[in-house]
This record gives structure tokens, C-alpha cells and sequence, in this order.
């Protein structure tokens, strides 16, 4: 298993007990440490090398307290500012809007969208009594739309009818028209994926971005897949216009470097969590909690 960052810098500090300010030198050799424990949760390597030197700036002179040693007060300002960056707070979703308020979800195949929208519809369902419309918009991989109708009868939640031939901007046309006429106060539209990011992917999102203009665009990332993650992410943020990320599979392995890279390179909060296969497997993301694992 991974030794704890407080472990190691205990090691690197262990001699230093009780000094006044931290130095350059100690502070250096504590960053050593810090981007080893980054690197080994999976902290995509620009984005290790960006927060090391902030944090270098900001450590360097800090006067340690004397309640604590060097290494702890060392955590403490990793710590700190790795939650500061993560978000501090949890993050909602935002469909202050005139309904239907639109949720569109994007990212690559095998992510998790699909089942991230039907775990947000029964979210919205459960817990603030909204009506809910699903749509699945992905007309490249066979039975797609019907693999969210199934989820859509597990969870109790309408999903529009299908029809075949139409085109992805087409069936989010017609999903808004139902929903508005309906009732519903939230559509969520599931994009098609791909297993890797292309332009006519992009083109799509942009179309159906533009017909929908969605309250909310999230991007669903899978945590397990940490350092392909930030290109994946870049590509989406230059695209189309994200308001958030769900990082999925976080119930596994993955230390939630994750998080970390998805938040500076799309500037975006993490939203939420998935933590498991079943639909009721969704959280607020917590970022403290997630600093906390990120550090061991
Ligand atoms: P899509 O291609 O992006 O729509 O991906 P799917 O929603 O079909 O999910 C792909 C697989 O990942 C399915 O087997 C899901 O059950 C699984 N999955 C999705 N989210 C999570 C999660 O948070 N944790 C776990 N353990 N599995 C997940």
C-alpha cells in the first residue's frame, strides 16, 4: 500500500523538531515527498508540477507552530490548499431556470453516463420531488436509448419514447418539446460517447448544445482512468461550454488524483461521485474528504 504523506514527511522532518520558519531547503525536500504521494494518486503530471510550485511559494518562511512539527504543519498547508483548489465546498446542481431546466451529460463511452443519468434523475426525484424526462441522444451504439429506458423503469422516471432514424439534435428537439409540454421540470439529455474524443463527436455536442442550451453540462469522467482523464477533459472544455464533473467509480481503487487534474484543467466543480453499479450510488462530492484521500 502507499505510506501516508504525513509518514513521509515525518521521515524528511524527523531531525527538525521544534525549529521557527521552514526553509527553502526543508520545504524542497518536503515537496519531493508531496509530489511522489500526488503522482502515486494519480495527479495528472502538469497539474502536480503547477500545485508543487504554488504550494513551495506558499510554505517557504511559514513560521511552524509549536504545537505541531514541521512535517504536520507541512501536511496542513498541502492539505489546505488542495481542498481550497478541489472546491472547498460541495457543489449543487444549478437548474435555476424557466422549466424544463436542461442537464446534458457528456464524456467518452464506458464512462458511466448512462448510468450517471439515470442515478441523477433518481436523485432529482427522490430528494427534491422533481418530475423528470430522460432522453438517450446516442444513436451510434445499438441499443443505447433502450439500455436508459430499462434504468428509466428501474428508478420510476419517464424516459421519451423512441424513435428510430432520428438524429441526435432531432430527438433533443423533441424531448424539449415534451417536457415543456408535459410538465416536467428537468430533461436530462445522455449524449453518445465514443471511446476516444473526435471532431465529429465535438460537432455533435456543439449541435445539440446549441438546440438545448442546458442549465447544466457535465462531464463524466471515469477516476480510474487518471491520466488519460486531463486530455479527455481538455478536449471537452474547449469545446463545449461544461458547468461541472462527475467523477464515477469512485468506490474503487482510484485515490481520486482524479479529481484534482479534472478541476484545474476544466476550472469546473466536481459535482458528484459515483460510487458503485446501483442508481441510488451517487454523492455530493466532498472535497476535503477527497483531499484527505488523495494525501493517504
Ligand atoms: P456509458 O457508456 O458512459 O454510458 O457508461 P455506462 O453508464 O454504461 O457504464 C459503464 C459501466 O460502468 C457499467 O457497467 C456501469 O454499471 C459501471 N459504472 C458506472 N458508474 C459507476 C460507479 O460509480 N461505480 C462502479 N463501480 N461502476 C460504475
Amino acid at each position: 500500500m502507499f505510506d501516508s504523506l504525513s509518514n513521509r514527511l515525518g521521515d524528511v522532518f524527523g531531525k527538525l523538531r521544534g525549529r521557527g520558519a521552514l526553509t527553502e531547503a526543508d520545504v524542497r525536500a518536503a515537496m519531493r515527498e508531496v509530489r511522489i504521494a500526488l503522482l502515486e494518486a494519480d495527479v495528472a503530471l502538469p497539474v502536480v508540477r503547477s500545485f508543487v510550485d504554488q504550494v513551495t511559494e506558499l510554505a517557504i518562511g511559514q513560521n511552524v507552530l509549536r504545537s505541531v512539527t514541521p512535517g504536520q504543519q507541512v501536511v496542513k498547508i498541502v492539505s489546505d490548499a488542495l481542498t481550497e483548489m478541489l472546491g472547498s465546498e460541495t457543489a449543487e446542481l444549478d437548474l435555476n431556470v424557466t422549466p424544463p431546466a436542461v442537464i446534458m451529460m457528456v464524456g467518452l463511452q464506458g464512462s458511466g453516463k448512462t448510468t450517471t443519468t439515470a442515478k441523477i434523475a433518481k436523485r432529482l426525484k427522490d430528494k427534491e420531488r422533481k418530475k423528470v424526462l430522460m432522453a438517450s441522444l446516442d444513436v451510434n451504439r445499438p441499443a443505447a436509448q433502450e439500455q436508459l429506458a430499462v434504468l428509466g423503469q428501474q428508478i420510476d422516471v419517464a424516459t421519451l419514447p423512441i424513435i428510430a432514424g432520428q438524429q441526435p439534435v432531432e430527438i433533443a428537439q423533441r424531448a424539449m418539446q415534451a417536457a415543456k409540454l408535459q410538465g416536467f421540470d428537468v430533461l436530462i439529455l445522455d449524449t453518445a460517447g465514443r471511446l476516444h474524443v473526435d471532431q465529429q463527436l465535438m460537432d455533435e455536442m456543439q449541435a445539440v448544445s446549441r438546440a438545448a442550451n442546458p442549465a447544466e453540462t457535465l462531464l463524466v469522467v471515469d477516476s480510474l482512468t487518471g491520466q488519460d482523464a486531463v486530455q479527455v477533459a481538455q478536449r471537452f472544455t474547449d469545446q463545449v461550454p461544461l458547468t461541472g464533473v462527475v467523477l464515477t467509480r469512485m468506490d474503487g481503487d482510484a485515490r481520486g488524483g482524479a479529481a484534482l487534474s479534472m478541476r484545474a484543467v476544466t476550472g469546473k466543480p466536481i459535482k458528484f461521485a459515483g460510487t458503485g453499479e446501483k442508481l441510488d450510488g451517487l454523492e455530493l462530492f466532498q472535497p476535503s474528504r477527497i483531499a484527505g484521500r488523495i494525501l493517504g
